[in-house]
C-alpha cells in the first residue's frame, strides 16, 4: 500500500474528526458568510506528484477552494429554487459515503430495501397511491427524462411498436403538449429522440397565469385525430408557482389517449400541507411525476424520485439483462429502472430526515417558506422602486423595476444584491418583461433573513 495512504488507513477515525470540525465550523457560519461568492477561482493546479495524505488534502481545500464557496445552502440564497440540506440528511450523506453501497439490487445488502422504504414513505407524502412505484435519480431533469422515456413506450404500446428494439424512429412525430413546461423538458425530449420541436407549446389561462388552458388543451388533442401524445402538466412552474388543473387534464383521458406526465419539481411539495394541498389535486391520476429532493426536502445535491403506474413499460426501457434470460419480474432491481447502473444511496439522507423530521417537520418548511414569500412579496410592494409581477401563489416572488424595466436594469439590481453579500437572486423574463426571482425552499430562513433581503434590495 503507498505509504500515504496506509497511514490514512490507520488514522480514518482521526481523519473523520478534522473533516467534522471543519464542516462543523462552516455550517455554523453559513449564514454570516457572502451568500454568493464573485471572485475569480483559483488557476488551475498541477496533479500532485506524491499525495500529502488526506490531512495535507483538508488543509489545501481550506486554504485555496473554500473561501470562494457559496453560502447557497444557507437561509439567503433565493436564487433558482435552491434548498439546502437539513441537518439528518448531512448526517445520513456522511453515511451514505462511509458504507459505499452500489445500489443497483439486492445483492449482499439490505440498501435497496430501505431505498424502496423511502420511495414509500415518499410517495405517501405526496398523496400518490400504490399504484404508483418509484426509484431515485439525481435530480428533476433526470425524474423528468424517466417519465417521459416511460411516455414514449407508452406511445409505442398504443402504435404497436416496441421502442425500446426499434427505436424512436419506428414511432414517426410524437406531439408533447404542455403549457408552462420547465427547460428540462425539452431537453428531456432532445436525448430521448423525440426532439426539442416536437414540444409544443398550449395557451396558458388568461389574466396572468401560467397555468395551461384546459379548453386548449382539449382542442390540440382533438386535432391529433387519435394519435397518442404525451402531456406534460405543470405542478409549480418556476417563475410564479402556477399549477395546472391536474384534475381537469386528467378527465380528458376518457376522450383522448395520451400519457400524463406531471412535473411536480417543487410545487409536489403543496401536498404536505393541506392549505396548499388543493393545488396538487389529481396528482395521483399521473402517469408519471417528477419530484425534486435536493429543492424543497433540503436534502444534499443530487437526489430526485421518479413515480410511475407503468413500471413494466419503465423496465421495458431501463433494463440491463441479457436479452436471453428474459425481462426482469417481480420486484425488479433499481438498475432495470433508472438510467444509472451502478447508484449511490440517495435515499438514506432523505430516509435520515424523514425519520428525524417527520410529515410534521416537512410541512412546518413549507408553510413557513410560503409565509417568508408572502412577506417578501409585501415589502416589494412597499418599496418605491418596484413591483410584483405575479401574485405570491406559494414560494416563489417575481417582481422587477417600477419604472422601465430592462434586461439590463434588473441585472444591475441583481449585482448590487449580490454585491451586499446578502443574498443572491435570479433574473427571469416574465411576460416578456425582464424580471427578477426570490424563491424560497430552505429550512433554515426567518422572519429576519427576509428583512435582510429587503434591506439589500433598498441600498
Ligand atoms: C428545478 C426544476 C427542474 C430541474 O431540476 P434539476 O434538479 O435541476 O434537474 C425541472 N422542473 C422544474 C419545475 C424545476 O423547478
Amino acid at each position: 500500500m503507498h505509504p500515504a495512504l496506509a497511514a490514512d488507513l490507520a488514522r480514518f477515525p482521526a481523519l473523520l474528526q478534522s473533516a467534522r470540525d471543519f464542516a462543523a465550523g462552516e455550517v455554523s457560519g453559513l449564514a454570516e458568510r457572502p451568500v454568493a461568492h464573485r471572485g475569480a477561482a483559483p488557476d488551475p493546479a498541477v496533479l500532485p506528484g506524491s499525495g500529502t495524505g488526506a490531512e495535507g488534502a483538508l488543509a489545501r481545500f481550506a486554504e485555496r477552494w473554500a473561501p470562494g464557496f457559496s453560502g447557497s445552502a444557507g437561509p439567503r440564497y433565493l436564487g433558482f429554487v435552491t434548498g439546502g440540506a437539513t441537518p439528518a440528511s448531512v448526517a445520513g450523506d456522511w453515511l451514505t459515503a462511509a458504507y459505499d453501497q452500489n445500489v443497483s439490487g439486492d445483492a449482499g445488502s439490505w440498501a435497496a430495501a430501505l431505498e424502496r422504504e423511502t420511495v414509500a414513505w415518499l410517495r405517501e407524502l405526496f398523496g400518490l397511491g400504490e399504484a404508483h412505484s418509484g426509484a431515485f435519480v439525481t435530480g428533476a431533469t433526470v425524474s423528468n427524462t424517466v417519465g417521459l422515456a416511460i411516455g414514449r413506450e407508452w406511445v409505442g404500446e398504443r402504435l404497436g411498436v416496441d421502442v425500446s428494439r426499434a427505436g424512436a424512429s419506428a414511432l414517426g412525430p410524437v406531439d408533447v403538449l404542455s403549457g408552462s413546461p420547465h427547460s428540462s423538458v425539452a431537453k428531456a425530449l432532445s436525448v430521448l429522440g423525440i426532439g426539442r420541436d416536437r414540444l409544443r407549446p398550449v395557451p396558458v389561462l388568461p389574466g396572468n397565469r401560467e397555468a395551461v388552458d384546459v379548453d386548449a388543451l382539449e382542442a390540440a388533442l382533438a386535432a391529433l385525430d387519435g394519435r397518442p401524445a404525451i402531456v406534460v402538466a405543470n405542478a409549480g412552474t418556476v417563475n410564479t408557482v402556477d399549477f395546472d388543473d391536474l384534475r381537469a387534464i386528467a378527465a380528458l383521458r376518457e376522450r383522448y389517449g395520451f400519457w400524463l406526465h406531471v412535473d411536480a419539481a417543487f410545487g409536489g411539495f403543496a401536498a404536505l400541507s393541506p392549505v396548499y394541498d388543493r393545488l396538487v389535486d389529481g396528482l395521483d391520476a399521473a402517469d408519471s411525476v417528477c419530484v425534486d429532493l435536493h429543492k424543497w426536502l433540503n436534502v444534499p445535491y443530487d437526489a430526485a424520485v421518479q413515480f410511475t403506474r407503468r413500471r413494466d413499460l419503465q423496465v421495458r426501457v431501463f433494463h440491463n439483462a441479457s436479452p436471453y434470460l428474459g425481462l426482469p419480474s417481480g420486484e425488479p432491481d433499481f438498475l432495470h429502472l433508472t438510467p444509472e447502473n451502478s447508484r449511490r444511496l440517495r435515499a438514506l439522507p432523505a430516509w435520515f430526515s424523514l425519520v428525524a423530521y417527520g410529515r410534521a417537520g416537512h410541512r412546518e418548511i413549507v408553510e413557513r417558506n410560503a409565509a417568508l414569500a408572502a412577506q417578501l412579496g409585501e415589502g416589494v410592494e412597499a418599496l418605491a422602486g418596484l413591483r410584483l409581477l405575479a401574485p405570491v401563489r406559494l414560494n416563489v416572488v417575481c417582481f422587477t423595476l417600477a419604472d422601465d424595466p430592462t434586461r439590463e436594469g434588473v441585472s444591475a439590481l441583481a449585482e448590487a444584491a449580490a454585491a451586499t453579500g446578502e443574498t443572491f437572486l435570479t433574473p427571469t423574463v416574465y411576460g416578456g418583461v425582464p424580471a427578477l426571482r426570490a424563491a424560497f425552499s430552505n429550512w433554515r430562513t426567518s422572519e429576519a433573513d427576509v428583512a435582510r433581503v429587503l434591506a439589500a434590495l433598498d441600498a
